[in-house]
């Protein structure tokens, strides 16, 4: 048998370009903030050959170190042709499309994405660039991104752990999450996205 990922199976009809699941937190704590996360959600959805295949619900969140209003947070799951790198500008440019200014780490913000992983039939995508980061090294830290991670990939591993058990072993001060908004993300939104039983970085 050989060695490493090999050609992936699942490609583009018309571009031949690899078919990836990318997981996306959204974040917001100022001003209409659902808004913020609904745009988002929609400037995702209408990237080319992308498909929302999850949607969680979304989060109400205590604020971390600088900020002083509570978060919404939510994570999207979309299967796509866009590449890594590319999926990170369009990020930023839906961050600034929201009048996101970029300020103190974890302060205040319109909106923030982030790309938490990507998942071809190869596996993760492990990527370590000075701009980019995969999988995110946050996730397991983090109750509002596994929480909504949960809902849409129960199944997925980060690190070598299932998320149910970084969830269960986060220490009480990484426990930000105050409750769940019953507004979906998006309406008609698929939820639940089954990826296979994955090792993350
Ligand atoms: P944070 O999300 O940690 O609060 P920012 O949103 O200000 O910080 O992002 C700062 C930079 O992090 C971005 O400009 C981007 O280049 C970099 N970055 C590295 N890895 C990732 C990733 N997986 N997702 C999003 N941004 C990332
Ligand atoms: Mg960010």
């Amino acid at each position: 048998m050989s060695e490493g990922p090999g050609p992936t199976k699942a490609h583009d009809p018309v571009s031949a370009a690899p078919v990836r699941v990318a997981f996306v937190a959204l974040g917001s704590n100022v001003g209409e903030r659902f808004e913020h996360l609904h745009a988002a959600a929609r400037g995702l959805a209408a990237l080319p050959a992308t498909t929302i295949v999850g949607c969680s619900s979304i989060f109400e969140t205590a604020p971390m170190g600088a900020a002083k209003f509570n978060f919404l947070n939510a994570v999207i799951a979309l299967k796509t042709v866009v590449a890594p790198l590319p999926m990170l500008d369009v990020l930023l440019q839906l961050e600034r499309s929201r009048g996101r200014a970029r300020e103190e780490k974890w302060g205040p913000r319109t909106l923030d994405l982030d790309l938490l992983a990507m998942y071809g039939d190869e596996g993760p995508l492990t990527v370590a660039h000075p701009r980019l980061t995969l999988p995110h090294p946050g996730i397991a830290a983090r109750d509002f991104v596994l929480r909504p991670l949960m809902e849409i990939a129960p199944s997925l591993q980060v690190a070598g752990q299932r998320l149910d058990h970084h969830l269960a072993t986060l220490p009480e001060g990484a426990r930000t999450v105050r409750g769940r908004h019953g507004l979906p993300l998006l309406e008609r939104a698929p939820f639940g996205v089954s990826v296979p039983l994955l090792e993350g970085g």
